[in-house]
């Protein structure tokens, strides 16, 4: 208690977050917000690292603004829309309408390592904040059944780091939820995703993302200067896809994006692209006394929606208010720690199971190829796409339980 008053701490106790992603970085600095003593333990030497998803929602850009850091992200390069189109056999559709969602009303690409130094920045400005780059959790400290630290691997070697409360962020791997003997449950998805980069044209869209062919569903997100496209491909496929070569590769992109035909040759050979195994699954259980599991580590997401990063923020806030309702880590029971899965765990099981029925929609290749034209589909689609675009709005941007800063 001494310590933590020593280091401005005003709640007792102390929380050692694993992983410095979407969800790690927010936690970290609402606890110390709140006065609370955090350490993030970060695996990699800074946030710069390969495409993991660069969506800013409406819900999380609220956040971001009554955390005063809108001003500063809004300096930072990024393009926004209001509306996440769909481009089917050519005809576009408005499918997903932020218009009305949250305060913010609107869905921001941003590279996610500026989010990340921008929480970290803020971070930095309270006392009780620290961040451990280049240092990976290795294990856990134990005191009988309850966990009370972590061990780690850093710039100066093997180092503990004993805490209150222990939140294993590290993500769809993580390997805090191993070192606990928590588990996850995988549902079955039937696709996996190739990135690569193609530039962008000033005369190109901005705002159509999803792209449906007659054999294949391509994404284009638009970014400064290039666009973050990706092919969806067979689970598994990606050796057969390789072996047809890229030049069919390319023919592949460009029948899903015809206006990607001028820069496609970009693409050399597959070195310039990456793989993505689609996951998604939920550990039954997100706690043992002492550790709680939030964001990835706890129900990794499809990039289905792009919403996995609002998910494991909102996860970060419920969290976050868990502990200072609770009056400080130190007072952190298992029951709080089951009040954060109840809360958390439903809104992200039905979110995955929009993206079960996205993925089973568009992952079939002969339901692809007997789509009507677009005239004909525009038509047919016109209705179902008008009742449901505001819809998706709220679900997709807001999330299904509204995570306020309210503490
Ligand atoms: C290619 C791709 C594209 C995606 N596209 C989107 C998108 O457009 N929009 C969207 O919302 N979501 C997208 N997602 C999903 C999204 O990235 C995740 O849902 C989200 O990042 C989860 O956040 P998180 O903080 O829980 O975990 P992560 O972002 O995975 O962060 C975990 C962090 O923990 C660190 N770490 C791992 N192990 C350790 C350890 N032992 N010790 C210390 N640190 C460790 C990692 O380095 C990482 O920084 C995409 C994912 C991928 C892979």
């Amino acid at each position: 208690m001494i310590d933590d008053l020593a280091r401005g701490g005003r709640l007792p106790g102390s929380v050692c977050v694993a992983g410095g992603g979407p969800a790690g970085m927010v936690l970290g600095l609402l606890l110390a917000r709140a006065g609370v003593r955090v350490t993030v333990l970060e695996s990699h030497d800074d946030f710069l690292r390969d495409f993991r998803g660069d969506t800013i929602h409406p819900s999380t850009l609220d956040l971001l603004h009554d955390l005063g850091l809108g001003e500063r992200l809004a300096t930072l390069p990024h393009s926004r829309v209001s509306t996440l189109d769909a481009v089917l056999n050519g005809a576009r559709y408005g499918s997903v309408d932020f218009s009305r969602v949250g305060r913010s009303r609107e869905l921001w690409f941003m590279p996610q390592w500026d989010l990340l130094n921008v929480l970290a920045e803020a971070g930095r400005a309270y006392p009780t904040f620290e961040l451990r780059l280049g240092t990976a959790v290795t294990g856990l400290l134990r005191d009988g059944d309850r966990v009370t630290g972590v061990v780690a691997d850093g710039p100066d070697g093997r180092s503990e780091v004993p805490a209150d409360l222990v939140v294993g962020a590290d993500g769809r791997h993580s390997r805090v939820r191993q070192e606990a003997g928590l588990h996850l449950v995988q549902t079955g998805v039937p696709i996996d995703v190739l990135w690569f980069r193609l530039d962008r044209q000033e005369s190109d869209p901005a705002d159509s993302i999803v792209h449906v062919g007659r054999r294949d569903v391509a994404i284009a997100i638009p970014r400064e200067g290039y666009f973050q496209t990706a092919l969806l491909i067979g689970k598994g496929t990606f050796d057969a896809v390789r072996a047809a070569g890229i030049a069919r590769f390319r023919e592949r992109v460009v029948a899903s994006i015809p206006f990607l035909a001028p820069t496609v040759g970009s693409l050399e050979d597959f070195d310039d692209v990456s793989l993505l195994d689609v996951q998604i699954a939920h550990a039954p259980r997100w706690h043992v006394p002492g550790l709680l599991l939030i964001g990835d580590a706890a129900h990794p997401m499809s990039p289905a929606f792009g919403v996995g990063i609002t998910y494991a923020i909102q996860d970060a806030v419920a969290t976050a208010r868990a502990v200072v309702h609770a009056g400080g880590p130190a007072r952190v029971g298992e029951r709080t720690l089951a009040g954060v899965q109840r809360r958390r765990a439903l809104p992200a099981r039905a979110m995955q199971q929009l993206q079960r029925v996205a993925h089973a929609a568009i992952s079939r290749p002969a339901v692809l190829g007997v789509l009507p034209s677009a005239p004909v589909l525009q038509r047919v689609l016109a209705l179902p796409t008008h009742l449901t675009r505001p819809v998706l709005g709220q679900l997709v941007g807001a999330g299904l339980r509204r995570e306020p800063l309210d503490f």
